[in-house]
């Protein structure tokens, strides 16, 4: 797959870095969730990795590239969420944990198999517990010639600073909106639908594109216009968390699209232009605040298997009561 411009600039930078012999052994790459962190950091390995050529792009054909390209290069390392043990149906762990770190570290230790570098990749590195982070330490604190760690997160404040500060970190960055039009363009999308999901996206050309492809904007209408019904009175909160909850798969897509629709809510309350039909600013910020809180919680909390349809409910009712400007005050 080729690499977007976006992604495409920050790697040719690292690839100067690496001919020039400054890259360092741990890169921190950083960006928005769903901008290609992973694919940058995978079409940076296929070029470190690749026997053949020392320029341009990986050859393709060598034997480290065919290893590579099935998916069982022995020096590529991939370090991420693991199924949670005997967990029906199959659930994954939130978080990164020491023994993972451990495994990962020793086979990054040993020289690499085929004589090249090594790299391992750890995604998201945010969600490293905080005894994983530890053990990540020292390996960060003996680097190795030819052995490289990519960290990739879209939070990475929330990783400890003794990490953050010996890395190099490389920033993708949301494209220009000209630009992210061109290439949802480019991916075949018609002009309308792609303006309409890059608005919705917030600028963010591969959330819109995976929206554009899985029907992301027509989940979104609807779930504008349930929210909306309950805000109004017209449906009871309950009905349409149930019906939310009975699709599993969705839910936090839309409390995504609850949570960015509220917040364009808050931004028109303080003189932006109103976004959402059928919904009003809310003017009270402490009790707003309180309501993000709650939406939040609940955002965190969907990775359990609990019942949440209560808790969402709540969440829905409680817009209702959020103090709108009156008639008399405009
Ligand atoms: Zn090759």
């Amino acid at each position: 797959m080729s690499l977007a411009p976006w992604q495409q600039e920050p790697l040719e930078r690292v690839l100067a870095a690496w001919r020039a012999g400054r890259l360092g052994h741990a890169l921190l790459l950083c960006g928005p969730e769903g901008i290609g962190k992973r694919a940058l950091a995978l079409a940076l390995a296929a070029r470190l990795l690749c026997e053949g050529p020392a320029e341009g792009p990986p050859c393709g054909r060598c034997r480290a590239c065919q290893l590579r390209q099935a998916g069982s290069h022995p020096d590529l390392h991939l370090l991420s969420f693991e199924e949670v043990p005997n967990s029906s149906p199959p659930r994954l762990r939130s978080e990164l944990l020491v023994d993972q770190v451990r495994v990962a570290t020793a086979t990054a230790q040993m020289t690499a198999q085929r004589g090249g570098v090594q790299l391992l990749l750890i995604d998201p590195a945010d969600a490293l517990n905080p005894a994983a982070a530890n053990a990540l330490l020292k390996t960060l604190e003996e680097p190795s010639p030819g052995r490289y760690l990519l960290l990739l997160s879209a939070r990475p404040q929330r990783l400890p600073a003794t990490i953050r500060s010996r890395c190099q970190r490389i920033e993708l960055a949301l494209p220009a909106p000209p630009q992210a039009l061109e290439w949802l363009l480019a991916q075949g999308h018609a002009a309308g639908p792609a303006t309409a999901a890059l608005a919705a996206a917030d600028g963010h050309p591969g959330l819109a594109d995976a929206w554009l492809r899985e029907g992301g904007l027509a989940l979104r209408e609807a779930t504008l216009r349930d929210w909306a019904a309950v805000a109004a009175g017209q449906r009871a909160a309950l009905g349409v968390a149930q019906a939310w909850m009975a699709e599993p798969a969705t839910v936090a897509l839309r409390l995504r699209f609850v949570a960015d629709a509220a917040l364009a809510l808050a931004r028109s309350a303080a003189g932006g232009p109103a976004t959402v039909p059928g919904l009003t600013a809310p003017t009270d910020l402490a009790k707003l605040v309180a309501w993000f809180d709650q939406l939040n919680r609940l955002r965190r909390q969907l990775a359990a298997p609990l019942k949440h349809e209560l808790a969402l409910a709540g969440l829905l009712a409680g817009w209702r009561h959020l103090p709108a400007p009156t008639e008399t005050a405009r």
